[in-house]
């Protein structure tokens, strides 16, 4: 994506469970090659968000726009091959298998964890070619992300800091525009949020486009270029870290409910 284009465009998005509107009229953009946070409050339509954006879940109202085009109508696995790639709020790798195998896995996947057919014929009905192919790829990723060293390893070995990064890695082999992480600092010791942070502007630098969901509002505060904050569905805010910190509707819904 050229500088300045918008390479997402969430426009009056909504969505409702039964009675419960989890996501009101939520509207915002993401630029190219721009960090953008999501946060708000536990429950407030975060996920419900990533999931509108890629067609986990089907919108009950608005538009979602990748590059200029409607996604909303698309399946999931057609965005995923369109640049948009995400890693869940909840670690999702296979522990007993090796880390590029769970790379490749997840490159062959496309990052669409809801395989119709299952992993197993998923993975079966790879030829030799492709599946060369895809540990190629994996490992690429591997390195990128500065796993390299941990390949043969098993992935649940890890430290937790390691496994999120390994989803990212994942996550790259779908060679996404627009990279979509939902709470990769959670539980994460100082050291390994700073690789992570680290890690993320080098993608950045590399003209990627990321939304983070975050809790850790110093991790937040020092990554992103722009945040989203929401409460109880709908958007409150938006703007620069620093205007965030001191907007009184935001103060409110984290320290006054
Ligand atoms: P957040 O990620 O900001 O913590 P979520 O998007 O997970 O919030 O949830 C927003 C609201 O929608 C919550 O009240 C949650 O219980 C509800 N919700 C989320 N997913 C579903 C679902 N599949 N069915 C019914 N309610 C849901
Ligand atoms: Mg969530």
């Amino acid at each position: 994506p050229a500088a300045g284009e918008k390479v997402l465009e969430v426009k009056a998005a909504r969505k409702q469970f039964g009675g419960l509107v989890a996501v009101n009229d939520v509207s915002f953009e993401v630029g190219a090659g721009e960090i953008v946070g999501l946060i708000g409050p536990n429950g407030a339509g975060k996920s419900t968000t990533f999931n509108l954006v890629t067609g986990v879940l089907p919108l009950s109202a608005g538009d979602v726009r990748y590059r200029g085009e409607s996604i909303a109508r698309l399946p999931s696995r057609e965005i995923v091959l369109r640049g948009i790639a995400r890693t869940f709020q909840h670690v999702q790798l296979l522990p007993a298998m090796s880390v590029l195998e769970n790379v490749a896995l997840g490159a062959h996947l496309r990052g669409e964890y809801h395989p119709r057919g299952g992993i197993l014929a998923s993975v079966l009905r790879l030829n030799r070619r492709e599946e060369a192919r895809l540990l190629h790829e994996a490992a690429r990723q591997l390195h990128r992300v500065g796993l390299g060293e941990f390949l043969h390893v098993e992935a649940g070995s890890l430290a937790l800091g390691q496994q999120r990064i390994v989803e990212i890695a994942r996550a790259l082999c779908c060679d996404p525009a627009l990279l979509l992480l939902d709470e990769p600092a959670a539980g994460l010791r100082l050291q390994e949020k700073q690789a992570l942070a680290g890690l993320l502007r080098q993608l950045r630098a590399d003209g990627m486009s990321i939304l983070i969901v975050e809790h850790d509002m110093d991790f937040v505060m020092n990554l992103t270029d722009r945040l989203v904050v929401m409460e109880f569905g709908t958007r409150i805010a938006e703007g620069r870290p620093e205007a965030i910190q001191k907007d009184p509707a935001v103060l409110e819904a984290y320290l006054g409910g």
